[in-house]
């Protein structure tokens, strides 16, 4: 049977000599990976048809063989220009592809996280800063996962968190997020870090668009110390080692390009 769906593409690798597996993520089946024989002969009508960062149709023949479905055709809907001008936004896109990779699952709808990538990738080449950007996308793909770090209420009590204190805020990436004062001083957890409550505020503003299902423009305040990014840098890898188990080295790479 012949399917459609949009797709936007992870992964290309070769295979054979002139063929390709693309890997895509779709919103109705997840990580889709395709055959995509004759690829790279030259009179191939896939050529130009698809690349990294690409949102496309495509049509496909669902019997799976190998893990792998025969792709009929595909057609760019957007080719995304400026990933490929921008070294910097296309780093921080490559994170987020890789991102993607790790965390979805074939054959699963996965319509928040299709949306979360592929704003994701818009605000990468949006937005003024990549690295502002990647962590906005981190904490959209984390919201569309069902993963979201509490920023309001606290990880143990469930009340507000309310003000911070002198200190910042106690958060604890086993626990899910910031501790109100009195968990932080009743529970001594091993892994409760401080954070400046400036930290917090930062990520309560960029989680917010997450939530709504709409990072694709830049979202300010930000700051011009880059203290408070390292923090929530450092703060996030934790948090997605800790509940993916995964510490992508595209991550560390990423992080290192784009200080
Ligand atoms: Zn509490």
């Amino acid at each position: 049977m012949i399917q459609k769906t949009t797709g936007i593409v992870l992964r290309v690798s070769p295979f054979s000599r002139t063929s390709h597996v693309v890997t895509w993520l779709t919103p109705d089946h997840g990580r889709l990976t395709t055959v995509v024989k004759g690829a790279l002969r030259p009179k191939s009508l896939f050529l130009g048809q698809y690349d990294l960062f690409y949102r496309c149709e495509v049509l496909f023949y669902s019997r799976e063989r190998n893990g792998a479905h025969l792709i009929r055709e595909c057609s760019p809907l957007d080719t995304r220009p400026m990933l490929r001008t921008n070294w910097r936004a296309s780093v921080c896109a490559s994170y987020i592809c890789d991102l993607a990779l790790k965390v979805s699952r074939p054959g699963n709808e996965s319509i928040a996280l299709f949306r979360a990538v592929d704003a994701g990738l818009d605000l990468a080449g949006n937005s003024p800063s990549p690295l502002v950007a990647m962590l906005q996308a981190e904490l959209a793909v984390l919201h569309a996962i069902g993963l979201s770090p509490q920023l309001y209420r606290c990880a143990t009590c469930g009340l507000p968190v309310g003000k911070a204190g002198s200190e910042g805020y106690g958060f604890s990436c086993a626990g899910g997020g910031v501790l109100c004062e009195t968990c932080r001083q009743k529970h001594s957890h091993p892994g409760v870090v401080e954070v400046p409550a400036a930290s917090v505020m930062l990520m309560q503003h960029w989680q917010r668009p997450a939530a709504e299902g709409d990072i694709s423009s830049p979202a300010g305040p930000i700051p011009d110390d880059g203290t408070h990014l390292v923090q929530i840098g450092g703060l996030l890898g934790t948090f997605f080692e800790y509940h993916i188990h995964a510490s992508p080295l595209s991550r560390r790479i990423a992080t290192d390009l784009l200080h």
